[in-house]
């Protein structure tokens, strides 16, 4: 089975492409490089061009069984100042691609969402009932496309799993590919970046939510665990269902909690210098992961230091 992974050369797609590799599925990863990495692609077959070429991937389709899809912009910060580039790739393109898969005889389709189409969740653990009503363009985006991808599956017979991922972190652990985004605004690379002097602290956005020590709460979930449930949602696609479900640990830790782990892990101080609260996030994010394990037998199979530990090695390489 070979499978098209749009947005491959980026750190999740990148992270999937491995593990389907692994798991004995032919790749073609699709990808522009605006924000991807040649370098993540490397030794994969890669085709470089954008989301709304539809010749050029109808081309590929031809020798595809599935599509996953993971070219998008994601970041919040920036999707507010500039809306206009998120909802254009985020959904007019993304729709493009969607209707050049329709075009062909692919019927399978993974898609990244996010827990933040959810906004401020109602409760936590957050469910995939809690009401999504995002409150930043990014998840607004994602949300469009979900709704798109339901209505495409009733209508059109497209199979579908959107994936809600929780706070993606860590590193594969072969070595071979890892976090790389410029700018960087992911709290544990920036952590890293802290420890390893290369900035003189990490701000910590705001010790004054309504938690146990102040600071914010996140589920991070390691990639390769989301990459993982990638390949079990293809053969959950199989069975001719479509679902959209939450990728999370279960487990919340706060920022001064991810903080100390990293000191113990490393054996380094962190310097951090507390700042305001940034404007758009919620005091805890946590998956309930229970749909996931029941429908596709996944559940986080690693912890935050594994996450931590693998991170760390990649942010070591001097290559990057
Ligand atoms: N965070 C922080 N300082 C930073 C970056 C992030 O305190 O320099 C916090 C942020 O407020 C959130 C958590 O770390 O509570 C994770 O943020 P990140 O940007 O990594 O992911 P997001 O939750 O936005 O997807």
């Amino acid at each position: 089975m070979a499978v098209l992974v749009v947005g491959g050369a980026g750190y999740i797609g990148s992270h999937a492409a491995h593990v389907l590799r692994r798991k004995g599925y032919d790749v073609i990863i699709y990808d522009d490089l605006s924000t991807g990495h040649k370098t993540l692609a490397d030794g994969f077959d890669l085709v470089i061009g954008d989301i709304a070429d539809s010749a050029k991937i109808a081309k590929l389709l031809s020798r595809c069984d599935a599509v996953m899809h993971f070219a998008a912009h994601a970041y919040v910060g920036e999707s507010v100042q500039n809306p206009k580039k998120y909802f254009h790739n985020n959904v007019t393109a993304a729709l493009t691609l969607l209707d050049t898969v329709m075009e062909s005889r692919v019927r399978k389709f993974i898609f990244s969402s996010t827990c933040a189409v959810y906004g401020n969740p109602v409760k936590v653990p957050i469910t995939e009932e809690n009401p999504r009503q995002p409150v930043n363009p990014y998840g607004a985006t994602k949300l469009a496309f979900e709704n798109a991808l339901e209505a495409y599956g009733r209508a059109y017979g497209l199979r579908f799993v959107s994936f809600r991922y929780f706070n993606a972190a860590g590193a594969d652990e072969n070595g071979k590919v890892g976090e790389l985004h410029a700018p960087e605004t992911h709290l544990i690379p920036l952590i890293f970046q802290a420890a390893q002097g290369k900035r003189a602290a990490v701000d910590i956005f705001g010790d004054d939510y309504p938690t146990a020590d102040g600071t914010c709460i996140r589920d991070y979930i390691h990639v390769t665990d989301l990459a993982e449930a990638h390949v079990l949602g293809l053969e959950y696609l199989s069975k001719g269902e479509s679902t959209a479900v939450n990728l999370g640990s279960g487990d919340g830790y706060s920022v001064k909690q991810v903080v100390a782990a990293v000191e113990r892990i490393t054996g380094r101080k962190v310097p951090t210098h507390i700042t305001a609260r940034r404007p758009g996030d919620p005091p805890e994010l946590v998956a309930d992961p229970a749909l996931a394990e029941k429908l596709l037998k996944w559940k986080a199979k690693r912890s935050l230091d594994d996450i931590i530990s693998t991170a760390w090695k990649w942010a070591q390489q001097s290559a990057h």
